[in-house]
Order: structure tokens, then C-alpha cells, then sequence
């Protein structure tokens, strides 16, 4: 007998950085790669002997969320590879892109990977979870890596979850005005690693997380800063940190 494909959401324990695995009866995303080094294996963990992924998506290009993507694209197969458009325009801009995610971007394009860059409001249907990519918007004219990184709410019937990268305060703001109560999410990945100008009094208020999910591990930032703890624990939202836990398993 086959054992059923688990259906999970795993927030890899990558130390300094974002990386999590999605995995449902039919499909296999990952929001960033972490830095370079370990994560091959990782997902291996999870995939066993599996070695295509149906979307790839690189928030921003930070090391600690595009450094993996080049181990990635040697060993696995990827369908879309999915980059943040800050232009508006749908090829990522290469001009800022570090050499080893350009390596990458370009090794899984002679394999068959679409290469591909979104904005606000374009939409994936997995068929049992959907995913509405809610920023970089152009017309939120942010500045910046982190405030124009790929912010993910996916739907996972019940669950609803918010991946927020890397943005600050001021990204938080404009998503806010632009979508008000849609952003209320079961679980939050907590932006930029639990910085202090992340994650505000009223981004809260709005998404109500019932848990906080921290990807971080030794730094020199002060990451995650007391303050966001303090906000997230006043909103009543369960904290778990990878860099206390290693990997943190969800079921769908
Ligand atoms: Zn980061």
C-alpha cells in the first residue's frame, strides 16, 4: 500500500531566512529558498525520492530567501519560478539579481521552467488551495527590495494563510488601505524574520493570526525583536520560531 501524500505546510528550519514547503495531494510550492547550503537536502526530507516542484517563488532577492535556488535548480525540476515584479513588467528584473540566482533562473530555463514575474492580483488554483499574490503593486510606489517582495495569501480550506516576506511598516500600510479585512489569516509568517518595523499594532488587528510563524535564526540584527513579540503576544497570537524548534510542520 501507498502511504497518502501528506498535506502539510513545513517552515524549514534554514537558519537565517525564509524558506517553506507547501505540499497538498497534487501539488508541491515553495515560498524562497533560504540562503545557500542545506536546503537540497531539506526538502528532501519531505519529498523523499520526489524530485519536481510545481512553483518556485523567490520573494525578493536577499540572500537568505534566493541563496538556495541555484542547489534547487541543479537537482530538481520546477515548473513556474516565480520573481517579484516591482515594474509591472512579467521577466524578472535582472539587472539587481545576485550571479548565482541568475545562474539558476537560467539553468531551469533550459530545463523548461517557465521564468515568470508578478504583481498584485495574479492568482494560482491549485484545485484544494489557491494562492492571490497581494504585492508588489506598482501603484503602492514602494521603494526597496524588501517592500516590493511577493506577499502570498493562500487558502487552504479552513486554514488561510499570510506569507509577508519581507516588508515593513510601510508596505503593511498600503496592503491595509487596498484590502482592509480580506487580510484576516489563521497563520501569519511573520515578515522580515520578526524586525522591529515589521509587523505593526494595526497589520495585526487586521489579520488576527491565531499563530505566528517566526523563520529566523543567528543574527546580528536583533531579529526578532522584543517589540514584535511584545505586538504578536498582545494580539493573542501563538508565537513558534524555527531557530527554537528546527522545522515547524503544519497540517493542512
Ligand atoms: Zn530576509
Amino acid at each position: 500500500m501507498i502511504a497518502p501524500t501528506p498535506k502539510r505546510y513545513v517552515f524549514m528550519d534554514v537558519g537565517q531566512g525564509d524558506a517553506a514547503l507547501s505540499q497538498s495531494g497534487s501539488h508541491i510550492y515553495l515560498v524562497d529558498t533560504g540562503p545557500e547550503g542545506g536546503i537540497v537536502r531539506k526538502i528532501g526530507e519531505y519529498l523523499g525520492r520526489r524530485k519536481y516542484l510545481d512553483v518556485v517563488f523567490i520573494s525578493h532577492y536577499d540572500k537568505d530567501h534566493s541563496g538556495g535556488a541555484l542547489e534547487i535548480a541543479k537537482r530538481y525540476e520546477i515548473g513556474a519560478l516565480v520573481f517579484p515584479s516591482a515594474d509591472g513588467k512579467t521577466y524578472p528584473d535582472t539587472t539587481s539579481m545576485p550571479y548565482e540566482l541568475f545562474e539558476a533562473m537560467n539553468i531551469a530555463r533550459a530545463r523548461g521552467t517557465r521564468v515568470t514575474a508578478v504583481t498584485s492580483g495574479t492568482k494560482i488554483d491549485f484545485g484544494e488551495e489557491q494562492l492571490e499574490i497581494l504585492s508588489p503593486d506598482i501603484r503602492m510606489k514602494l521603494k526597496g527590495d524588501n517592500d516590493n517582495s511577493i506577499v502570498i495569501f493562500a487558502i487552504a480550506k479552513p486554514k488561510r494563510i499570510l506569507f509577508a516576506a519581507d516588508i515593513s511598516q510601510k508596505a503593511e500600510e498600503k496592503l491595509m488601505r487596498k484590502y482592509g479585512k480580506l487580510l484576516r489569516a489563521d497563520i501569519l509568517k511573520v515578515a522580515h524574520h520578526g524586525a522591529k518595523s515589521s509587523t505593526g499594532d494595526r497589520l495585526l488587528k487586521y489579520v488576527r493570526p491565531e499563530l505566528a510563524i517566526i523563520s529566523v535564526g543567528k543574527n546580528f540584527y536583533g531579529h526578532p525583536a522584543k517589540e514584535t513579540l511584545q505586538r504578536l503576544i498582545l494580539a493573542g497570537a501563538k508565537i513558534r520560531r524555527t531557530d527554537y524548534e528546527g522545522d515547524i510542520q503544519l497540517e493542512k
